[in-house]
């Protein structure tokens, strides 16, 4: 009979996925595997450390605390031993079989997804793929370990990665931790020589903060490279250490190397990615930065020191001041951690507007990869001022970046407000009705590209005592009264003044348009702020934007066209022909096409337009009408 707590299991469902795409790979990187157990092997000394630290007993308390790595050629066996915290019987089912990770789901679709051994290589390298990487090298892999929590069993799982997995009991006298001893395949000898393997930890592992040993010799050298100071570190170190903690195969474009003694002692080493990690997908949960305690690890990727729209940084943050004991709950709560969290704030601030000063081009390329997720620091109210110096956007004349500082600089005579408007893309400033007098008045507009902008904006408010105005909501008087600045296409072809008759018309062609139009618009009256365009579309509210409307409206899954103000443009010879047309007969059916044509095209402009059929239709009723007066000309 098997002894009690034997068995044979089979891997969960996930789990076998991945290890059949992990065992099948042709991965060119399998060392990494190395990295994995090293880890394993450093979380659970990490464990047991802190445990110790909290006053718990543990089994064997004087046992040195290190990782050994041992070969054995003629056999072609690697193994790998700890002595952390091992695991229990019910640990070793779960933590090696049945649970599996939570981002195991999402590698094996992305794996499944990849369409060549390159893009699958590059999925394998994003994620972390754990302790079952090492069925990359392995034909059997057999665990042998102890829990310090459960001090009188031991046990051994064995497994060749095809499925299943066996439990057995252990010898009695075996030491407390973690024993791997990893059966290599054939094509994976090297794994067996002992120079490859310290070659393969110096390069992955250096930063463990347990000493590695290969054979007899200790391989991993540096040890909390955040508490050394900032002189003594060579650029090449913190490359080297960005990389052992983030995986990313480029350097780090900035580093922000700090500590503070008062009112709280703390180290900080933080790296700015060079290129956004977000974009790499799958990758969301994996930020925040490592918590240590005394250079004790406490937790890995804590989500508390820094708010989200910091979270693109990377790093280590120690302190001498949080009690070693403090449990991961209840950091969360811990006024000293919230101490630390704000001092980093304001030194990664204060560092970035000191780059952005002394090297606008680095920070505006900072500007592109992480803007995105800084602008989310619009919420950040005690931040409020240096969150709006660091912003940057796109202006029409300026190439590279500008900052509210710089606009207002350039602010025209009289100028109070700041003007922005929301586009689709820079093209689409051409074509943008209400940028018209903006261009022939000289007075420049902050492009806005991504609906995050809209709320920056609104939660802003004002920067310096001048208004965030949208371009739909200036003030056009004043914008009116400024000398032009620029010609526009209207100055050549600009119709004479109307007379007072015809104005007396127009008032009449404006309500006939209405009355075609109905409730779709709110009301049709003459524009001040188009130069070229015949007719533009405007928010009747005079709060809020078309852009925030159209995000509001999107969030509650509002579909329909909100009714605008349509504002038509007296002097585009398009609207005097109309004119003309509606004096001779004011019931001209032309009217109504041109008028529907006219509210269409504008929805298109200002994206509302869901179905074209229509306007499709009446392009091609105005050319079969216009190609016969022309072939007639
Ligand atoms: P991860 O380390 O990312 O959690 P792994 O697949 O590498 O995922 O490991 C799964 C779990 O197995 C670990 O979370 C840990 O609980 C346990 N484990 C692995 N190696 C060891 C070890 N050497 N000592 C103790 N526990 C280990």
């Amino acid at each position: 009979m098997a002894a009690k707590g034997a068995g044979n299991f089979k891997f969960k469902a996930e789990i076998r996925q991945l290890l059949e795409i992990l065992v099948h790979s042709l991965y060119s990187n399998k060392e990494i595997f190395l990295r994995e157990l090293v880890s394993n092997a450093s979380d659970a000394l990490d464990k047991i450390r802190f445990r110790q630290l909290a006053g718990e007993e543990v089994l064997s308390p004087d046992t040195e605390l290190d990782i050994h790595v041992s070969t054995d050629k003629d056999a072609n066996i690697l193994t790998v031993t700890d002595t952390g915290i091992g695991m229990t019987r019910d640990e070793l089912v779960e933590n090696i079989g049945t649970i599996a990770h939570s981002g195991t789901a999402d590698f094996v679709r992305q794996a499944q997804e990849a369409k060549d051994k390159s893009q699958l290589d590059s999925v394998i390298g994003q994620f972390g793929v754990g302790f079952y990487s090492v069925f990359m090298v392995a034909d059997e892999v057999i665990v042998t370990t102890r829990s310090a929590t459960a001090p009188d069993e031991s046990w051994v799982w064995k497994s060749n990665g095809e499925g299943t997995f066996t439990i057995t009991p252990g010898a009695e006298d075996a030491p407390r931790g973690t024993t791997i001893e990893v059966h290599l395949k054939d094509d994976a000898k090297e794994y067996a020589d002992p120079d490859r393997l310290k070659r393969i930890i110096e390069r992955h592992s250096n930063f463990i903060s347990h000493p590695i040993f290969v054979g007899e010799d200790r391989v991993n050298t540096v040890e909390a490279l955040w508490r050394e100071p900032k002189f003594s570190i060579k650029q090449e170190q913190y490359d080297e250490f960005y990389k052992f903690l983030t995986f990313d195969s480029e350097g780090p474009a900035d580093v922000i190397h700090t500590s503070a003694d008062a009112p709280i002692q703390f180290n900080a080493l933080l790296f700015v990615p060079s290129k956004s990690m977000d974009l790499l997908g799958g990758y969301q949960g994996q930020h925040g930065l490592d918590l240590y305690v005394r250079r004790v690890l406490i937790q890995h990727e804590n989500k508390d020191i820094l708010p989200e729209y910091l979270g693109f940084l990377r790093g280590v943050v120690d302190s001498e001041d949080l009690p070693l004991n403090i449990s991961r709950e209840t950091l969360q709560e811990n006024v000293l951690l919230r101490k630390i969290s704000q001092s980093v704030v304001k030194h990664v601030l204060s560092h970035l507007k000191k780059k952005a000063e002394n090297e606008p081009e680095k920070y505006a390329e900072f500007w592109k990869e992480h803007g995105k997720i800084f602008k989310l620091g619009y919420s950040d109210f005690a931040h409020r001022e240096d969150f709006a110096e660091l912003l940057r956007f796109e202006t029409p004349a300026m190439p590279e970046l500008t900052s509210l500082a710089s606009y207002v600089e350039r602010f025209k005579e009289g100028q109070k407000d700041i003007y922005y408007v929301t586009l689709s893309s820079r093209d689409a400033a051409q074509t943008n009705p209400h940028l018209e007098i903006f261009r022939k008045k000289g007075v420049e507009v902050l492009f806005l590209y991504e609906p995050i902008d809209e709320f920056v904006m609104d939660s802003l408010a004002v920067y310096k005592e001048h208004r965030m105005v949208s371009v739909e909501l200036a003030d056009l008087a004043w914008l009116d009264e400024l000398p032009d600045e620029n010609k526009s296409d209207d100055d050549s072809t600009k119709p004479e003044a109307m007379t007072e008759e015809q104005e007396k018309t127009f008032t009449g062609l404006l309500e006939r348009i209405k009355e075609i139009l109905g409730e779709r618009v709110t009301e049709v009256r003459v524009s001040k702020r188009l130069k070229d365009s015949p007719v533009c579309l405007v928010s009747p509210d005079s709060h809020m934007t078309s852009g925030m409307q159209k995000i509001m409206r999107m969030m509650s899954k509002d579909e329909s066209i909100p009714p605008k103000a349509m504002e038509v443009n007296p002097d585009s010879p398009l609207i005097r022909n109309l004119l003309e047309i509606y004096q001779k007969d004011s019931q001209d059916d032309y009217i109504n096409l041109a008028s529907e044509q006219l509210y269409e095209a504008a929805l298109l402009q200002e994206g509302y337009l869901t179905d074209p059929h229509g306007l499709v239709s009446r392009i091609q009723d105005h050319l079969t009408r216009s190609s016969s007066w022309y072939k007639g000309r």
